[in-house]
């Protein structure tokens, strides 16, 4: 990686310039800080285990803050469980505004009011990610084990467009709402907010994966990327290139205090009640070894794999979680992978990936 900007020829994106050089001098420029593990809702595919462990209290976030500020943080996401169940949101999100944060907020969007949308209007966010699981009401509360789920979230859509927030729908696709896939595009643009889909269904934090009975098949996946045309996002194959920046540039912190690599990858690094963030963002062995290891020569399964030119939904996290190996291959990257392969080649026989071959060879 390079921060040196070459002296003649295309110049890079300055933002892409300034974020490069944050990597490479290895500063934390984007945290996602869970607020709270609390929720008004139950989604059948959360991932939020409660640890029991009480959450930081105001004063203490606002240390964090001030902590995060000065180890170079620059873009900041607030999410949950969901945000608004703290009562002193607006108290913390406040002072990450008055700190300079760039803030992006994660929110089922059903509590929002006239009223909170005006404050959230006022924290001027980069982003705002609303929920949207279904786009017919009793689908929406099937899945998000609510009522009036959707009308809520449709309300919050149009306050905070009213106010000038820019809002994106982010549609998690399951079995359960993938007939629903044209009425939520539709959705997305009559509300003039922009619209994000993921296949990507998480274990439990610890480990549980009650909610995997409703991911998409192989082929659900391929004829959603064929018929959205989206572009494969290629990794770099050459050995010291990484499938994701975890551990370079980025991490989580939950409720408690406790620092993780990202929103997977659920190693503890250290915890914000006992240590300094700088110190643990400096010294936490998860994270060294992430920054000298997290390379493709080191990826057990994927550095040979015949489909990792259609790889792009490899993640530690996810691999973690399933066998106990960051550094290894994992089945829902390898059926996306197979997907991106049939979107390109239909009516061809589907090549096994190396982590699933190794899988049925029951070699471990
Ligand atoms: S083994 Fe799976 S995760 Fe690894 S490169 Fe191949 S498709 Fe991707
Ligand atoms: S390990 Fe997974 S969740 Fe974590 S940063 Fe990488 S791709 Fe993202």
């Amino acid at each position: 990686m390079t921060d040196r900007i070459p002296a003649s020829g295309p110049q890079p994106d300055p933002y892409n310039a300034l974020l490069a050089r944050l990597r490479s001098q290895q500063v934390p420029f984007s945290v996602m800080w869970e607020l709270t593990h609390r929720c008004n809702l139950r989604c059948v595919m959360c991932y939020n285990v409660p640890t029991g462990r009480r959450e930081l209290s105001t004063d203490e976030c606002l240390d964090v803050l001030a902590q995060l500020a000065e180890a170079g943080t620059l873009r900041l996401t607030f999410t949950g469980g969901e945000i608004l169940m703290r009562r002193d949101f607006f108290a913390i999100a406040g002072r990450a505004r008055a700190l300079g944060f760039a803030l992006d907020l994660k929110t089922n969007g059903v509590l929002i009011t006239p009223a909170i949308a005006e404050q959230i209007a006022d924290l001027d966010p980069v982003e705002l990610d609303l929920s949207l699981l279904a786009a017919t009401p009793e689908r929406s509360d099937a899945i998000m084990g609510g009522r009036d789920t959707l009308p809520a979230i449709l309300r919050a859509a149009r306050l905070l467009r009213e106010r000038g927030v820019r809002v994106r729908f982010n549609t998690l696709l399951l079995d359960l709402n993938l007939s629903e896939r044209e009425a939520l595009l539709d959705l997305a643009a009559r509300f003039g907010v922009y619209y994000q889909q993921t296949f990507k269904i998480s274990p439990g934090d610890d480990g549980n994966r009650r909610a995997e009975c409703h991911q998409l098949s192989v082929e659900a996946m391929a004829a959603v990327l064929a018929a959205d045309r989206t572009p494969l996002r290629t990794l770099d194959c050459s050995p010291d290139g990484r499938t994701c920046l975890v551990g370079l540039a980025s991490c989580l912190i939950a409720p408690d205090g406790i620092v993780y690599p990202c929103v997977e990858l659920r190693i503890p690094a250290g915890d914000l009640r006992r240590q300094r963030f700088a110190e643990v963002w400096a010294a936490a062995p998860i994270l060294r070894q992430l920054r000298e290891q997290h390379v493709r020569a080191n990826l057990s399964d994927c550095r040979a794999c015949a489909l990792a030119d259609c790889c792009e939904g490899r993640c530690a996290g996810l691999a973690w979680k399933e066998h106990g190996d960051p550094y290894a291959g994992h089945t829902l990257a390898c059926w996306h992978a197979q997907a991106r392969y049939l979107e390109r080649h239909p009516g061809q026989a589907i090549p096994e990936t190396s982590y699933l071959a190794r899988q049925k060879g029951g070699r471990r």
